[in-house]
């Protein structure tokens, strides 16, 4: 039996709402990552099993390391079906927001999605979300949606719509968001609930392989690339830096998703305890930090890389050169250098 985290109260109107709807729209965070889209087809797959017509919109396209998850088919991507998506939102009595903290993070989908006329939830763990919904959800100290809604789905009393499918999906993004369950991973519930898991049937064994262990040989190029060529380490303030540009992005022909988890890469240097890789998507700069301990990388990303996120675990768009934002990590080294000398 897991501890209960989310109060009865906010359950039984969580309930409330979705006993009174029946066309249900789940959305997510743009470039969606497992924890967003595991938890929206859990999600989905919960509520047609209890027979809501529920559908996914997706801001944009999902990694190709996701598309085995079961539903993914049924998926609505706003950038490729904006009419259906319009559609889809304009029937809806209800949508519910996974996995992010603010309608920026939905991109170009955030205009429909707060001028639409049905009853919005949010259910989350990024840290101070918005008031943009009815009713809110929001629980930093998960370690992923996944985590969060498996929580509501059993104390709301909606277990039995589980199913492998709607497993698999969830513990997807309880992997993903953990690094296959090494980082944010201590809580013993996180356990208590994969043994539940592993009695749907879901083949975890299966699930890491395609999600965490599988690469193009491009992907592989490029990794080796980037850690051998363009990684850069600052050893005096224990950091690390790696950049690729557009044209080195097209020398790999990179694909979505194959330079996830290359920013993690540095920390296993000892000594290096934060890390930032900065990729030229030439709309903008996408910015990735981690770091571990105390440091809150998030406040980089929030002052300077129109961003923000986990303490250990951030992110941001800079809307300026590659150059530019290089400029940026290099006055954060210096000022990190003089932090130290004022020590
Ligand atoms: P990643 O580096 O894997 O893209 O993102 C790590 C974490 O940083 C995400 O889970 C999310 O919380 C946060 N994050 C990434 N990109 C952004 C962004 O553009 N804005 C904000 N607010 N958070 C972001
Ligand atoms: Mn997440």
């Amino acid at each position: 039996m897991i501890k209960r985290v989310v109060a009865d109260e906010v359950l039984q109107k969580l309930k409330l709402m979705l006993v009174a709807s029946q066309k249900i729209v789940i959305t997510c965070h743009v470039s969606p990552d497992g924890d967003a889209v595991g938890s929206s087809l859990c999600l989905m797959h919960v509520l047609r099993k209890w027979g809501k017509q529920a559908n996914v919109i997706t801001p944009d396209m999902l990694p190709p390391s996701l598309t085995f998850l079961p539903g993914v088919r049924d998926i609505v991507v706003y950038t490729r079906q904006e009419l259906m998506a319009k559609h889809l939102v304009n029937e809806a009595d209800l949508i519910v927001c996974l996995d992010f903290n603010a309608p920026y993070r939905v991109d170009r989908f955030a205009p429909v999605l707060t001028s639409a006329k049905a009853k919005k939830v949010l259910i989350d763990h990024h840290l101070e979300p918005e008031n943009f919904t009815d009713l809110q959800i929001s629980f930093p100290e998960m370690s992923s949606t996944c985590e969060l809604l498996y929580h509501v789905i059993y104390f709301m009393g909606m277990k039995r719509y589980m199913s492998r499918w709607s497993a698999t999906c969830l513990y997807t993004g309880m992997m993903t968001d953990t690094g296959n369950f090494t980082y944010n991973s201590n809580n013993p519930d996180l356990y208590v609930i994969i043994s539940e898991l592993l009695k749907w049937g879901i083949d975890k064994e299966h699930i890491y392989n395609v999600v965490m262990n599988t690469n193009s040989a491009n992907r592989l190029r490029l990794l080796g690339y980037a850690l051998s060529e363009k990684m850069e380490l600052f050893p005096e303030v224990g950091g690390a830096l790696i950049t690729l540009g557009h044209e080195e992005l097209i020398k790999y022909s990179y694909q979505r998703g194959d330079t996830e988890n290359l920013v993690n890469r540095p920390l296993t240097i000892p000594g290096i305890y934060w890390s930032i890789f900065l990729r030229d998507d030439q709309e903008y700069i996408k910015v990735s930090t981690r770091s571990v301990g105390d440091l809150a990388v998030n406040e980089w990303c929030e002052k300077y890389f129109n961003g923000g996120g986990h303490k250990n675990a951030a992110g941001g768009e800079f809307r300026g050169s590659l150059e530019e934002c290089k400029s940026i990590v290099y006055e954060i080294v210096e000022s990190l250098k003089k932090e130290n000398k004022n020590e």
